[in-house]
Parts: structure tokens; C-alpha cells; sequence
């Protein structure tokens, strides 16, 4: 935690800088100077769009402290840790830490030392912290996951109740980042965090175009889930499943079939769901099947595919759990299998909850609209976009848009559904309408005079369950809509209307029930001619991981790693280029990268940069190994050579050992004897 001047407050060089990337993505630039202009902000983006980036640059821009107020302790040490590694001056306080860990954190923050500080929202409930805030120079407020201060949401958490008053206390700008973008949410976090003043708003898409999406009519989803499973061995997966039983059935089915797997549900004890979260984030290519207890932690950039043995409650909730893939922007891959019994059972949740009615209303409205999605005729990108309120092309990443669904005039049908509807008032749901097209004289219908009407019966060319599949398009096409007053009833929407009068015609999907599960093959990551360095760079990253106690993609997240492996940096100023790849990184990482891309065993390339160290301006590595240089044959220069290998002085630049001991743990008694005297000289330098 040492207290690093910014070199520049440009936000362009501070992204090449300190988090080594080329380009802002899209919105982030926007956003970035908002903030470092002291404007209140809140901006939506979508997971994975880059948040994060959004304050911690403008914290390292602007002078004071930036406190992040983030409702998850996992994702803060690791965010904590990203910072750290990149250079920057930031801690967290948090229930995790031990009382020693806090006592560095509290010194760093009366020295004015910090840059970033992340803290749990409970600490707001202490009186203490908000002084401790001022005196430690605070300047900014970031919030992220604000809809945590929505009371409607279902990440309600109490204290977020508290961030407004912190921030009429210390009086400085507040930032709230989130990506759940409904109105209501919106309009309860102005007038939360922001009483009510209208803070500078950035609505980013909601496209994320990397993730495949699939959908799969259920036929044997153990068989459906392995294969799909199988198809990408090695690569870290969810799979979601409505029920703890399944969770536990399928994760034993994958460890039998070779994959490293976990069950993850809410009946386990608090230690083993941390312990899996744990393993998920450290562990290449771990699948976890979970029921929704698994998410808001998941933090993890190189999730490759999410899979859902069962379909989820909501529109909202599968936008949210797929999300959770391919947040590095790499391809992603989803697969999502529906059935009728997920329907029966997500329409049973709905209705045997305590929400108030219209509430239940709202929550059918929302599975409707997957199940719309899940028979989608066209483009499902599209079709979920829109209902997100977003126009588009068709994607070219759906299973629609690769294999075209078969497609049959559904006009007729239509007709006769929305005449039965009409007729009887649109006052009844789906299965009593079916009922009166197919002619079924129930009690029901008997009672309100239904078998009279002209149009029962007139649908019995169609099966029961054909003519539900043509109900769920029509909903999903939204010629159709629940009514939100009366529970169940259709109503017709004004896109119905020419249909009706015969104006328009229109196509249903013939072929969801038939659907094989055949599906492409998962497009590799590299060429074959790259795959064996990108396996070598990752054996190095996870070793350098290890010995620094933190996930892989803290040193480098996967696309670093692939630009590595595609490009292959001959030289440090190379290396420089690569995405990920900041100042201090560079330093710390970049001569053992290299050494494993060039196969050799130091950056040869660079005798001048070898010299450039030994005279004490070259990066620490290369200092280190001057010193070890000079020494390898002992001060006399008469013993047997000795040298270290790349990763152990990678490790001496990470870790910075303060003593023999501990320099000793690193890369062992003899080196220690004969270098430790040298390194620790040149590691207090700094
Ligand atoms: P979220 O919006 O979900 O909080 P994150 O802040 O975790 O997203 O960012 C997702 C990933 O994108 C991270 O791995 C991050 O390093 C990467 N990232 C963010 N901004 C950029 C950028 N401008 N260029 C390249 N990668 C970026
Ligand atoms: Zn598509």
C-alpha cells in the first residue's frame, strides 16, 4: 500500500497505464469523465460491460479517496487484489478481515495513503465510519449493485438505506452503478442515493453479443446436460437447476463422466458454499450445478457457458444467469432447456406465493415472456433485446439464426383464438379458452354458456398441447397479454388487430416440439497451432496465482492471455502492447511471460535493458536479475554458478519479501545465502 503520485490524471493514459488496456469500451469513456468531473452519476450498464473500470480509473484521476460501497466480500478482496497487482493503492474493510489487517488498513487511511477503499454496506451502520471517512480525505462515493437499495428487488439490503445520508454528510459526489435498468428501480435509487436530484444518467445496451444463446425443448436433461457438458471438457461452466435434488444428481453425474464438479444450493452449510465459491474462482475449468443461491458472487470473467437443466422463473432472471458467462468478452455459450413441467412448476411458484396480486400478475407477465423467448420464430436476440426495449438485426449467435426454425401459417388459429377470447369478454385464461376451441364441455363452460358460442369446437383440428404451444407464441409475440388486473385473463394488443380482420397473416414455430438436441460444436478459443502455448501461459499464470494467493485472472484474465499466445511478444516493449498489460504489471509479470512464450530462459532480446538495471533504472525484475547476474559465481566470483529460475524472481517481485525468512520461503536457503543480501537491499529501495 504504498503511496504511488499519479504519474497523469488523462484518463486515456491512465486505462494504458495502470489496466493495460487500448480502448474504453463502449460508454465507459462517457461515464469516466463524468465522474472525474465531480458530476453525481448512475449508470446502467450490462454485467460485464465494465463497471468496475468506471470508478476505479476516475479514483486514481481525482485527489482524495474514492470509497466503493459494494454488497459482496468476495468480490471486494479480489477487486482489492486486481488493484493491488495493477500498482494501486487499495484495501477493503470488510467482516473478513482480522483485526490486524484492519489495523493497516486504518493506519493507511489516517496517512492518506489509499486511493480506492472498499467497504461492506454494514459498516454503515457504524457512526464511526463516517468520520473516519472524512479524515481520511474522501472525495467520492462509487455504489455498486445500487439496486441493492431498492426495497421491491430482490437484493434489498438495508444498509444501502444509509448511503444517502453518507453522502449529505461528507458532501461529495456519489456514483451508482448498477445493471438492473427497470424504471422503478431507477427512479427508487434517484430517490435514495440522490434525494431525488437527478444525477447525470448513462444507459448502456443490453447486448452482449459474445453469449450464444440456445434454447431446447426438455427430452432427457441428464442426457442433454452431459453432452452439452462434454462438448466443452476443460472449460469452467453453471449449470442452474430448480431444484437442491437436481444440483446434487447432476454435479455426481459429471465427476462420474471426469469433470471436476460441485453441487451449490442454499440448504448447504455457510462454509461449504464458500468453499465451492472459493474453488470456482481459483479453479480452471470447475462446473458448478446450482440452484440461484449461486450468482450475485460470481465474479469470475472466464465463465464459458451457463446451461440450464431447468427453465428459469423469469425473462429477467435468465437475462441475469446467462450474463454471468463471458464477461471477458470471449465467446460464451448457453443452452437453456424448457419443458411443460417447468412451466407448471414456475407458473405453482408464482401463484402459491405471498406477493400481493398484482405483483403475482407481473411475475406471469415475466415468465411469459421467456417462454415467448423459448419459442421464439426468429433471431432470440432480437426477441430478448426488444423486450429489454431495444431495437436490432438479427444476431447471426442464436440457434434461430444458425439453423431457422420451421415455420407453418398459424393465421387460422390465431383467428379462432382471439374470436374464442373475444367472445367470452377476454375475461379467461388459456385453458378454459382451449377448451372452448376444442370443444370440451367442462362445468365451466357449461355454466357460462360457452358450449353455445360460435366458435366451440371449431378448433378441434389441433391437440390440446398444439394449441397451448399456440397460446405461448401468441404471448410471445405479444399478440396477447395477460391482464394484469384479472389473473390469467388474455387480452388482445392492437398488433393482434390486423390478424383478426384478416389484413395480415402470420408464422408460428412448427418444430419446437421435434427439435433435436444436435447443436455446433464449441469454436475454440485459439488455432490448434496456438492451443499448446495458451496452455503453457496458463500453467504459468496459475502458479504465479497460487504463490500470491489470488484467482488466475488477477495476474492476467484470458484474453491477455490469448492476445499472448497469438502474438507472441518477442520483447518487453512487445509485451507492453498486449491487452491487460499496464505499467506495473509489465514489471511484475512481464519478463516470465515472456520467458515461457520465447522459451528461453530470460528476455534475451535485451542486453541493453540489462544494463539499463544494473544501473538502477530498470524494473525491479530486471534489477533483481543483475544482481543475481553479478553474483552467480559469489562475491569472489570462484563458487559454482547458481541462478534462479523466472518464476522465482516473478515471486520475489510480487511478494517483496521483507527478510531472510521470508525470502527463504520464496526461492530457498541457498539462493538466500548467496542473493538475499543483494535483494533485500534493492526490494527496500522501493
Ligand atoms: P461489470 O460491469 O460486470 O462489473 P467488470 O467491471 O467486472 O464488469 O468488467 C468485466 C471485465 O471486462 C473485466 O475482466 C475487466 O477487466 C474487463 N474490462 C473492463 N474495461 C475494459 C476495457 N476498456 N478494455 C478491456 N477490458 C476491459
Ligand atoms: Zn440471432
Amino acid at each position: 500500500m504504498t503511496a504511488a503520485a499519479p504519474l497523469t490524471t488523462d484518463p486515456a493514459d491512465l486505462l494504458h497505464r495502470v489496466f493495460g488496456f487500448g480502448q474504453f469500451r463502449p460508454g465507459q469513456e462517457e461515464i469516466v469523465r463524468a465522474v472525474i468531473g465531480g458530476q453525481d452519476v448512475l449508470a446502467i450498464m450490462p454485467t460485464g460491460g465494465g463497471k468496475s473500470l468506471c470508478y476505479q480509473l476516475p479514483a486514481l484521476a481525482r485527489s482524495g479517496l474514492t470509497v466503493v460501497i459494494s454488497p459482496l466480500i468476495a468480490l471486494m478482496r479480489d477487486q482489492v487484489g486486481a488493484m493491488q497487482q495493477a500498482g494501486v493503492p487499495a484495501a477493503s474493510l470488510t467482516s473478513g478481515n482480522t483485526p490486524e489487517e484492519n489495523d493497516i488498513v486504518f493506519d493507511a487511511l489516517s496517512d492518506q495513503r489509499l486511493k480506492l477503499l472498499y467497504i461492506a454496506p454494514e459498516r454503515l451502520a457504524s457512526g464511526a465510519t463516517t468520520g473516519l471517512l472524512r479524515r481520511a480525505g474522501c472525495s467520492m462515493i462509487a455504489v455498486d449493485e445500487a439496486h441493492c437499495v431498492s426495497q421491491w428487488g430482490h437484493d434489498f439490503r438495508p444498509d444501502y438505506l444509509r448511503i444517502g445520508e453518507l453522502r449529505q454528510a461528507l458532501d461529495v459526489p456519489l456514483a451508482a452503478f448498477t445493471a438492473t435498468a427497470d424504471a422503478a428501480t431507477r427512479t427508487e435509487i434517484v430517490q435514495r442515493l440522490f434525494d431525488g436530484r437527478e444525477p447525470a444518467s448513462f444507459l448502456r445496451g443490453f447486448d452482449r453479443p459474445n453469449i450464444r444463446l440456445a434454447f431446447a425443448v426438455k427430452d432427457s436433461p441428464r442426457k442433454q446436460i452431459m453432452a452439452f457438458a462434454a462438448a466443452r471438457r476443460g472449460q469452467s461452466g453453471i449449470v442452474y437447476c430448480a431444484t437442491r435434488a437436481r444440483t446434487e444428481t447432476l454435479a455426481r453425474a459429471l465427476a462420474d463422466a471426469g469433470h471436476p464438479a460441485r453441487a451449490y444450493h442454499g440448504g448447504l452449510e455457510d462454509w461449504e458454499r464458500r468453499t465451492v465459491e472459493g474453488l470456482f474462482q481459483t479453479e480452471d475449468g470447475l462446473i458448478v450445478c446450482a440452484t440461484v443461491a449461486f450468482g450475485m458472487g460470481v465474479d469470475k470473467p472466464d465463465v464459458r457457458w451457463v446451461a440450464h437443466a431447468d427453465l428459469p422463473k423469469s425473462i429477467e432472471a435468465y437475462y441475469q444467469e446467462i450474463g454471468r458467462a463471458g464477461r471477458d468478452g470471449l465467446p460464451a455459450d448457453t443452452l437453456t432447456l424448457f419443458g411443460p413441467d417447468d412451466i407448471r412448476l414456475r407458473r405453482a411458484q408464482i401463484d402459491e406465493s405471498n406477493a400481493p396480486a398484482d405483483r403475482r400478475e407481473a411475475d406471469h407477465g415475466r415468465l411469459n415472456a421467456l417462454l415467448g423467448l423459448a419459442e421464439a420464430p426468429t433471431c432470440r436476440r432480437r426477441m430478448l433485446l426488444a423486450y429489454f426495449g431495444e431495437i436490432s438485426d438479427p444476431c447471426g449467435n442464436c440457434d434461430l439464426c444458425e439453423t431457422p426454425a420451421r415455420l407453418f401459417d398459424a393465421t387460422e388459429p390465431v383467428r379462432k383464438a382471439l374470436s374464442a377470447m373475444l367472445r367470452t369478454g377476454e375475461s379467461f385464461g388459456t385453458n378454459h379458452l382451449i377448451d372452448i376451441l376444442t370443444g370440451n364441455p367442462t362445468d365451466k363452460v357449461r355454466q357460462r354458456g360457452h358450449d353455445l358460442l360460435p366458435t366451440f369446437a371449431v378448433g378441434q383440428n389441433l391437440k390440446r398441447p398444439a394449441w397451448q404451444a399456440v397460446f405461448r407464441q401468441m404471448m410471445g409475440r405479444d399478440l396477447v397479454r395477460p391482464d394484469r388486473d384479472r389473473y390469467g385473463a388474455l387480452r388482445m394488443t392492437e398488433a393482434a388487430r390486423p390478424i383478426l380482420r384478416g389484413e395480415a397473416s402470420i408464422d408460428f414455430r412448427a418444430d419446437s416440439v421435434e427439435r433435436a438436441t444436435s447443436r455446433p460444436e464449441p469454436r475454440a478459443l485459439v488455432s490448434d497451432d496456438d492451443a499448446p502455448m495458451l496452455a503453457a501461459l496458463k500453467a504459468h499464470r496459475r502458479e504465479l496465482a497460487q504463490a500470491a494467493k489470488v484467482p488466475p485472472y488477477v495476474i492476467f484474465n484470458d484474453r491477455s492471455l490469448i492476445e499472448m499466445a497469438e502474438r507472441r511478444p518477442t520483447s518487453l516493449d512487445d509485451f507492453a502492447t498486449i491487452t491487460g498489460v499496464g505499467a506495473t504489471k509489465l514489471e511484475r509479470f512481464g519478463p516470465s511471460f515472456l520467458a515461457v512464450i520465447t522459451g528461453q530462459e530470460e528476455p534475451a532480446a535485451h542486453p541493453a535493458r540489462i544494463k539499463l538495471a544494473a544501473s538502477g533504472h530498470g524494473t525491479l525484475y530486471e534489477r533483481l536479475h543483475a544482481a543475481e547476474q553479478e553474483l552467480t559465481r559469489g562475491p569472489d566470483g570462484a563458487q559454482k554458478p547458481l541462478s534462479l529460475t523466472t518464476t522465482q524472481r516473478a515471486r520475489l517481485v510480487s511478494q517483496r519479501p521483507k527478510d531472510a525468512q521470508a525470502m527463504t520461503r520464496l526461492i530457498g536457503n541457498r539462493a538466500t545465502e548467496r542473493f538475499g543480501a543483494a535483494f533485500l537491499e534493492i526490494l527496500s529501495e522501493r
